[in-house]
C-alpha cells in the first residue's frame, strides 16, 4: 500500500508501526451547524481510506473527535467560539446545539455508508485529558501565561511549521495582524482560555489556570493520544488543517512526548463550487438533505466523490451529480439483472481475478479510486467475463465503494400476459388437473390465437409472446 504523505511531500510505501494494524485519527466534525458536502467530501475519502486498509489486510483503529468546544470563528485564536456564537444567536444552548448537529451529522453519514470509527469521542468529554496535556507542556517549559490565557510557545520547539513546509520567517514576514497582543510570537497558540472577550462561557470547567475552556488544537492531541497512543500511523483531515491546525497539534504533541508523533499525514482536496471553497462561514453551502430533497440519492454523492481523486480539487455541479447518478443507476441496473441470472462465484475465473488485481492495485496506490471505478466499468461491459464472476467481483469492490450492490434486489421477471390471459392459465391448470384434455388443448389454442404460447417448467406455467 502506497499513501502520499503531506509531511515528507511524497507518495510513500505504508509501513504500520506495528505489523498488520493501522491506528488512523481523523479530525471530526465542529458541529455549530449541518456538515457541508465538502466536509462529507473529506469523511468520505476517510472511510474509502479506512476500507482500502482493511482490503489490504490491516486492522484498522480509527478514532474521530467531535468539536463541541474551543474551536473558534477563526483559525488563528481569534473570533468567538463557534457553538458559543450559535448559540447566542439562536437561543439555544450550546448543548443542545451539540447534540442537534452531531446526530444530523450521524445520519449524513450513515446514508453515505461511511462506516462509524471504532472511537467517536468528544471534546467536552476529554477536558481532564486536555489539561493533564497542558501541565506536561507546562512542566516542560513549552508554555506562558498572559492576560489571563495559557499559550504554547513556539520558539520552544525547532521544527514548528515542518507539517506545512514553511520557514518560520517565511511565516512571520507574511503573518496576518497579530490580533491578541498577549502573543510574544505571533504564532504562538492558546492552550487554555480564562479571559474571554465574550464573557461568561457557557461552557467551562475549573483548571489550574483558571475557570475556562481549551483551544481546539490541543483536544486533538490529547484525545488521539489517549486512544492511539504517543505514536500511531495516520492522521487525516481537509487540507485546511495543515497549516494552522495540524501544525499546532504536532508542535504542542511533539514538544510533550519528545518523539514523532505521526508517521503518515493524508489530506483530502477542497470540494468547490462556483465561488471556490465550500464552507460554512461563508454561509452558502449545500447539505446532503439538500441534495435528497432534489431528489438524489445519498450515494449519488458518494459515487460523485468517488469519481474525483482525493488529493484533486473536486468542483460540485448539479450537472456533475446527474452524471454521477446516472453511473451508480447503470451499475444498480447491471447487479439486479445479473442477481436476476445467476448466484455470485465462489471461486473467480482467471479474467476476473486479473481485474480484481487491478481494481485493488489502484486503490492501494494512494487511493485512485478514479481508476479503479475505470477497472470496474471495463470489467463489467466485458463478455469474457460470466455474470457470476461480474457478481462476485463487484460485490467485492464494493467493500471499499459501499453503494449497498449487495442491497440491490434481484431484477424481477416482467409478467408476460393481462389478467385475461392468466384466467386461461389457471382454467387450463384445472382442466389438465381434472384430466380434461382437450378443454386444455381448447384453452393453449385460445391463448395462441391471443398471442401467447402457454409452457409447463418446473416452477409451473408461464406465457411466452408469439413474436
Ligand atoms: P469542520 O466541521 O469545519 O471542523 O470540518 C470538518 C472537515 O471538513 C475537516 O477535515 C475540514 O478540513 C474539511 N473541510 C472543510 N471544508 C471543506 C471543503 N470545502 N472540501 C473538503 N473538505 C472540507
Ligand atoms: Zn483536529
Amino acid at each position: 500500500m502506497k499513501l502520499y504523505n503531506t509531511m515528507d511531500r511524497k507518495v510513500e510505501d505504508f509501513v504500520p508501526i506495528e505489523e498488520g494494524k493501522v491506528g488512523m485519527y481523523c479530525c471530526g466534525p465542529t458541529v455549530y451547524n449541518y456538515a457541508h458536502i465538502g466536509n462529507l467530501r473529506t469523511f468520505i475519502f476517510e472511510d474509502v481510506l479506512h476500507k482500502t486498509l482493511q482490503e489490504a489486510g490491516y486492522s484498522v483503529k480509527h478514532v474521530m473527535n467531535i468539536t463541541d468546544v474551543g474551536h473558534l470563528t477563526g483559525d488563528g485564536d481569534d473570533g468567538e467560539d463557534k457553538l458559543g456564537k450559535r448559540s447566542r444567536e439562536t437561543g439555544k444552548s450550546v448543548w443542545d446545539i451539540a447534540k442537534f448537529y452531531t446526530d444530523a451529522f450521524f445520519a449524513d453519514e450513515k446514508a453515505l455508508n461511511i462506516e462509524r470509527p471504532q472511537v467517536v469521542c468528544k471534546a467536552t468529554d476529554h477536558i481532564q485529558d486536555m489539561i493533564a496535556l497542558i501541565q506536561r507542556l507546562e512542566e516542560k517549559g513549552h508554555t506562558y501565561t498572559a492576560g489571563g490565557n495559557v499559550y504554547f510557545s513556539i520558539d520552544t520547539i525547532d521544527d514548528y511549521g515542518k507539517l506545512a513546509g514553511q520557514k518560520q520567517e517565511d511565516k512571520l514576514s507574511g503573518a496576518r495582524i497579530v490580533v491578541d497582543g498577549n502573543k510574544r510570537n505571533p504564532q504562538d497558540f492558546v492552550l487554555w482560555f480564562t479571559n474571554s472577550k465574550f464573557g461568561e462561557q457557557a461552557m467551562m470547567w475549573d483548571s489550574p489556570w483558571g475557570r475556562g475552556y481549551p483551544g481546539w488544537h490541543i483536544e486533538c492531541s490529547a484525545m488521539s493520544m489517549k486512544y492511539l497512543g504517543e505514536h500511531f500511523d495516520i492522521h487525516c483531515g481537509g487540507i485546511d488543517a495543515i497549516p494552522v491546525h495540524h501544525t499546532n497539534e504536532i508542535a504542542q504533541s511533539e514538544a510533550a512526548t519528545g518523539k514523532t508523533w505521526v508517521n503518515y499525514w493524508c489530506h483530502g482536496e477542497f470540494l468547490l463550487n462556483d465561488k471556490g471553497k465550500m464552507s460554512k462561514s461563508s454561509g452558502e453551502f449545500l447539505t446532503l438533505p439538500v441534495l435528497v430533497s432534489h431528489g438524489y440519492d445519498a450515494l449519488d454523492y458518494r459515487y460523485f466523490c468517488l469519481t474525483g481523486h482525493y488529493r484533486t480539487q473536486l468542483k460540485f455541479s448539479y450537472e456533475a451529480l446527474d452524471h454521477a447518478r446516472s453511473a451508480r443507476e447503470r451499475l444498480v441496473a447491471a447487479v439486479s439483472e445479473m442477481k436476476a441470472k445467476t448466484e455470485p462465484s465462489e471461486v473467480l475465473g482467471e479474467k476476473a481475478a486479473e481485474y480484481k488485481d487491478k481494481f485493488f492495485s489502484s486503490l492501494f496506490n494512494d487511493l485512485r479510486c478514479p481508476e479503479a471505478l475505470a477497472v470496474m466499468w471495463k470489467m463489467v461491459k466485458d463478455g469474457s467475463v460470466s455474470d457470476a464472476d461480474k457478481l462476485a467481483l463487484l460485490l467485492k469492490m464494493d467493500k471499499v465503494l459501499s453503494l449497498s450492490l449487495d442491497k440491490v434486489p434481484a431484477k424481477k421477471e416482467e409478467k408476460v400476459g393481462g389478467e385475461e390471459e392468466w384466467k386461461l392459465v389457471e382454467e387450463r391448470s384445472m382442466a389438465k388437473k381434472n384430466k380434461d384434455y382437450a378443454r386444455a388443448d381448447q384453452i393453449r389454442k385460445e391463448l395462441e390465437e391471443r398471442g401467447y404460447l402457454v409452457k409447463d417448467t418446473p416452477k409451473g406455467p408461464i406465457l411466452e409472446k408469439i413474436l
